[in-house]
């Protein structure tokens, strides 16, 4: 037996040209675009692919989208009087700010000064309260990209045994909240747990958001298990690698997501559906 394959990359396609549809709509309505600003402080390689990738997908969907780049050395204060600005700005529908953030900043204060109701992210106290009680105004882009998933390739949740390897509040708690909501058991580990393989052993489906390449090998994995691996590593030859071992993991589960061409593009898929939910929500 070998896993099906979920194509993040085409469910990320046909995502987007979904939000392309809703878009020009938006626009006929509201006589503007819908609008995402990204704010991005210094100069990691990494965050200036990824922004790059956020404004180029908004552009290729039809929205209007925004790029503030502030050096390394801007004070916190000067962030966040930038965000005020945004959030009274009524043609910004989506403020995103890309962590990390430079040592002089915290970005607990800045995610928690931007407007609730324009934070595409979901990371705001408010929206991870609100998801979290069952009234989720925004999802986190991450797991709300992989419900999509599980959603395309028609995984049984509701009963099923979840495990979650990760618990960050930007993955692995949101991704545990949002699979309890559809009616899942969870199990959610973290580096303290003290067997791991006994908990993923148990997973029908499995989310690894770690951040070691391959910790998740064939033992690990229950056979049949649909698992996720949300995991972006950059191995020492430069090649990207997921946590999950995939070529050992890959005869063993029912279905897996490969890296790259996984969760990745789901992520951006799902920032743009932010966008668009927060402009439609502001029309009425
Ligand atoms: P993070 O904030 O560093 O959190 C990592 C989590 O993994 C923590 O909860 C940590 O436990 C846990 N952990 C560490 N070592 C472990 C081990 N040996 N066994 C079990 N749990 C362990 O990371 P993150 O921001 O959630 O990101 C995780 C990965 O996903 C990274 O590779 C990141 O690049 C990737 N990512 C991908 C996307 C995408 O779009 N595909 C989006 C976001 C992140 P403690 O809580 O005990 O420290």
């Amino acid at each position: 037996m070998t896993a099906q394959l979920i194509d993040g990359l085409a469910l990320a396609q046909k995502t987007r040209a979904q939000v392309a549809q809703r878009a020009a709509a938006f626009e006929q309505k509201a006589g503007r675009k819908a609008g995402l600003t990204v704010i991005l402080v210094g100069e990691n390689p990494a965050s200036q692919v990824y922004v790059r990738n956020k404004v180029k997908a908004c552009e290729a969907a039809g929205l209007k989208s925004e790029l503030i780049v502030l050096p390394a050395e801007t004070s916190q204060a000067a962030l966040l009087t930038k965000i005020d600005q945004l959030n009274a700005d009524t043609s910004v529908d989506g403020i995103l700010v890309q962590l990390p953030l430079p040592p002089q900043i915290d970005s607990h204060r800045v995610i928690e000064a931007i407007a609730a109701d324009k934070d595409v992210d979901g990371f705001h106290v408010a929206n991870a309260g609100a998801l979290m009680t069952g009234a989720p105004q925004f999802r986190p882009c991450t797991p709300y990209g992989v419900m999509k998933m599980l959603e395309s390739i028609e995984t049984p949740i509701r009963g099923a045994h979840a495990v979650i390897v990760g618990a960050s509040n930007i993955v692995g708690k949101p991704m545990a909240m949002l699979l309890l909501a559809a009616g899942a058991t969870i199990t959610l580990c973290n580096s303290k747990t003290r067997d791991l393989p006994a908990m993923t052993r148990q997973a029908d489906i499995l989310v690894a958001a770690v951040g070691r390449p391959k910790l998740i090998t064939a033992s690990m994995v229950k056979p049949g298990a649909v698992v996720i691996d949300v995991g972006i590593n950059r191995l020492d030859d430069g090649k990207l690698a997921g946590d999950v071992d995939f070529e050992s993991v890959k005869p063993v589960a029912g279905a897996i997501t490969p890296v790259p061409g996984g969760v990745g593009p789901m992520t951006i898929a799902m920032l743009l559906v932010n966008t668009m939910e927060s402009a439609e929500r502001r029309l009425v």
